[in-house]
């Protein structure tokens, strides 16, 4: 007998970490992807992930909705907040905006339980992550599943299963301040680079 599967929307921030979660938990979930990331900047930056989302759910032939694109939201979400650091409060806030128009979508499709794939990234915090989760479930009368995707190797595993696939895995985070927080980064790098010749 066909065992039936639970019913789980599941929000997807990118093709890479929408793969490994997938192919992890396919087997015990009636799966939905839901792209919600109204973070994500520029356009073309959103409108290159949310293509490679669409072609990873295609690949595993699970359906795929996602959501319209308003920056605008995000840069509400976190106007007080955007001289605090990555991995700080406006990822808390990042986290809820996010979740909670997953929980919605949840609660207008009649299905029971969400989760997200973001927890596959070693830079997010998952206490921070599954706190935001279970604040959004509770105000949509819907149930979060928190899963912590990075663990055994999660992420390695997700960086070469994009690889294998071909699936685009972007650089920086999502928004504009980690665009240029990640620009930092590498500029910082290659000058102590330049130091050492
Ligand atoms: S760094 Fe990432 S999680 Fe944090 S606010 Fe920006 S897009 Fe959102």
């Amino acid at each position: 007998m066909t065992q039936v599967k639970p019913k789980l929307l599941l929000h997807i921030c990118c093709a890479p970490d929408e793969a490994y979660a997938v192919d992890s938990i396919r087997d015990k979930y009636e799966l939905h992807c839901f792209f919600c990331n109204p973070n994500v900047f520029p356009l073309d930056e959103h409108k290159l992930r949310l293509d490679e989302a669409k072609k990873t759910a295609r690949i595993y032939d699970v359906p795929f909705t996602w959501d319209e694109y308003d920056y605008h939201s995000w840069a509400e979400a976190v106007k007080d907040l955007t001289d605090t650091p990555e991995g700080g409060d406006r990822c808390r806030e990042c986290f809820l905006l996010r979740l909670t128009r997953t929980a919605e979508t949840c609660a207008a499709m009649g299905w029971p339980a969400f989760g997200t794939v973001m927890s596959v990234s070693p830079h997010k915090n998952v206490s921070m992550l599954n706190e935001a989760g279970m604040k959004a479930a509770a105000n949509w009368g819907v149930s979060y599943v928190p899963f912590d995707f990075k663990k055994n190797d999660g992420f390695k595993k997700s960086v070469a299963l994009g690889k294998q696939l071909g699936l685009y895995r972007q650089n920086y985070c999502g928004c504009e301040l980690s665009r240029d927080e990640a620009n930092k980064r590498v500029s910082r790098e290659s000058n102590a680079k330049k130091q050492l010749f």
